[in-house]
């Protein structure tokens, strides 16, 4: 008994000697991985989230990634580097530059270009892709064709990148589309055979707003939405009659102008301007791009609607080009590039 069980110590002990050494071989193995690893990763990736010039992080990366390109738009900082391709960072840069604003312009229209808020006189303009837009030698920016474009600010070492939208304007059996948005203001008309009636888009997208709103204690509902190119013809007429031409002209919209004739249009609740200061004005403002909606006649805006501020008249535009209009603190005029008034 006493033999055997000195045998099985002895045994023992080999047993724990050789996994002493394996365990010691896979401790060295793995920390020759470890090593490894971590060298590898110091030489191929940049941080995934810096805040650093891209200069200076194509430099620490790719030294031999020097491309003109991406030294004249490396003073901007990015938020998001992807660490091989100088196009992809390029790419970053260019939806960085919206603290500038946003152009929007319609083909063959142009803009008197100005430096941007820092920039000196001496600022110098160019485009990214001169097939969408060009600068001429007297800083006219001018529309060529419809798309998205950059244009390059620069001024003593400063850059600065402005996203730039190129419009198109259509017309179809008598409606004036801008990129596929109706248009219907004091310079374009609706035919008085365009009868939709409220669009389903417009009546399911104020249903959303309006059960949301409640969920909140609010009440907004429907004071008026759709009328026909006949009944316009009538309110334009009476309130002629009644007032002027000129004040029909500031507070209706003549036969075929008005907006309500689109099927986009909704007027909400008290139908005046006591609805801006109510809990449902403000929550409508704050919130209507949510659903789709922008607040068409804006009160700082007056000049280029050719309306006077109306709190309560939503348009329906989509929930894309709604959030961009709300965003950019602009009036529908401006984000299609069109003006608004009689011709006579
Ligand atoms: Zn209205």
């Amino acid at each position: 008994m006493a033999n055997r069980r000195n045998r099985r110590r002895s045994g023992n002990g080999i047993y724990i000697l050789s996994l002493i050494v394996i365990a010691g071989v896979l401790v060295f193995a793995v920390s020759l991985i470890v090593r490894k690893q971590g060298e590898s990763t110091l030489e191929v990736s940049a941080p995934p989230q810096t805040t650093e010039p891209v200069q200076s992080l194509i430099m620490q990366t790719q030294p031999t990634v020097q491309t003109e390109e991406t030294q004249t738009t490396a003073s901007i900082p990015v938020e998001t580097v992807q660490s091989t391709q100088a196009s992809e960072t390029t790419q970053t840069q260019v939806s960085a530059g919206t603290a500038y604003g946003h152009i929007y312009l319609r083909v063959n229209h142009e803009k008197q270009l100005t430096p941007p808020e820092g920039f000196g006189a001496d600022t110098t303009y160019r485009i990214s892709d001169d097939n969408t837009a060009y600068v001429d030698e007297n800083n006219m920016l001018i529309g060529l064709e419809k798309g998205e474009c950059v244009l390059i600010a620069e001024s003593g070492g400063k850059t600065a990148e402005i996203p730039v939208t190129v419009r198109e304007l259509t017309v179809e059996n008598g409606c004036t589309y801008v990129d596929g948005i109706l248009v219907a203001n004091k310079s374009y008309s609706l035919p008085r055979e365009y009868d939709p009636g409220l669009l389903p888009v417009t009546k399911e997208a104020f249903e959303k707003l309006s059960a949301d709103a409640a969920k909140e204690g609010l009440n907004i509902v429907i004071g008026s939405d759709y009328r026909t190119y006949d009944f316009q013809e009538e309110c334009y007429i009476s309130m002629v009659n009644g007032y002027s031409k000129e004040y029909a002209d500031q507070y209706s919209a003549r036969p075929g102008h008005s907006e309500h004739q689109t099927g986009y249009t909704i007027d909400c609740n008290s139908i005046d301007n006591s609805f801006a200061d109510t809990p449902e004005g403000k929550w409508l403002k704050e919130h209507c791009w949510e659903y789709g909606f922008i607040i068409r006649y804006l009160e700082d805006k007056e000049d280029i609607t050719g309306y006077a501020y109306e709190s309560w008249h939503i348009r329906y535009v989509g929930v894309e080009h709604a959030k961009e209009i709300w965003e950019q603190g602009i009036c529908l005029e401006e984000y299609l590039d069109i003006d608004s008034a009689y011709q006579e």
